[in-house]
């Protein structure tokens, strides 16, 4: 016999649950879970395997240089679309790239996940580079641009409807749209740079160390190739010091 209980404001409900009812909860739950665990997606096991297969044809000690911990040189600050895969598109591994990937890459100052990352990014791993890599035909950007609400990505998305609002001259002067949006990725990662400059932790590491550097690309999905926004560190922050430096 199991007792529950529910208190809410409107007061205390209980109900009582007989054994037979107990006993027959237990086992829809189970084949509910059964159910569950035969969908797992074999596939993924299958590659799984065929992939420790090949990294210990490549390097035999691989796995165990994993153990040692990891040391990479970069944070890598990209858009979630699965198209673009952080590792494989820089030719990158394993231990290369700490990662963090949001929908149109955006960094929100209020992002607590984004900032927790930036933080052990900087002060215990001391990479050298922190990129913002946008990408062309990005879904997230597209969404920004749409006129109905989102619901949460509409809130979301608000930083990139902020470029697209503060560039207005500029873009209006680009005829064809396909253009325009690729003019807006590219303003999104430089505005996105900015926002990690106006990180406090950022500032001081890059003052006293001279890293990391701020660094802005975009993949292009159409070639794979990548486009680099030549962003300077000495430049994001002239363009916000004012409003973001408390040494100042
Ligand atoms: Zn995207």
């Amino acid at each position: 016999m199991v007792s529950c209980e529910c208190n809410s404001k409107q007061g205390s409900l209980t109900t009582t649950i007989s054994e037979n009812e107990e006993i027959e909860i237990f086992q829809i739950s189970n084949r509910y879970y059964e159910q569950e665990h035969e969908e797992l997606p074999q596939e993924l096991f299958e590659g799984n395997a065929r992939w420790v297969e090949q990294m210990h044809e490549n390097d035999s000690l691989f796995f165990e240089k994993l153990t040692k911990g990891q040391n990479p040189n970069y944070l890598f600050i990209g858009c979630s679309d699965s198209r673009v895969p952080a590792e494989q598109i820089l030719g990158l591994g394993a231990g290369d790239l700490f990662v963090h990937r949001n929908i149109a890459n955006v960094v929100n100052l209020t992002d607590h996940s984004l900032n927790a990352v930036i933080q052990f990014a900087v002060e215990n791993l001391k990479v050298k580079h922190i990129i913002v890599c946008g990408h062309y035909d990005c879904g997230g950007i597209k969404a920004a641009l749409a006129p109905h609400d989102h619901g949460p990505l509409h809130s979301w998305l608000c930083e990139v409807k902020e470029v697209v609002d503060g560039n207005k001259a500029e873009l209006s002067v680009i005829n064809s749209k396909e253009k325009r949006m690729e003019k807006i990725v590219e303003l999104n990662v430089i505005q996105q740079c900015k926002n990690v400059m106006k990180l406090n932790r950022v500032q001081k590491s890059w003052k006293k160390y001279g890293i990391p550097h701020i660094q802005g690309i975009v993949f292009d999905i159409k070639t794979g190739q990548l486009i680099d926004l030549e962003i300077k560190n000495s430049k994001l922050y002239d363009e916000i010091k004012e409003s973001h430096d408390s040494e100042l």
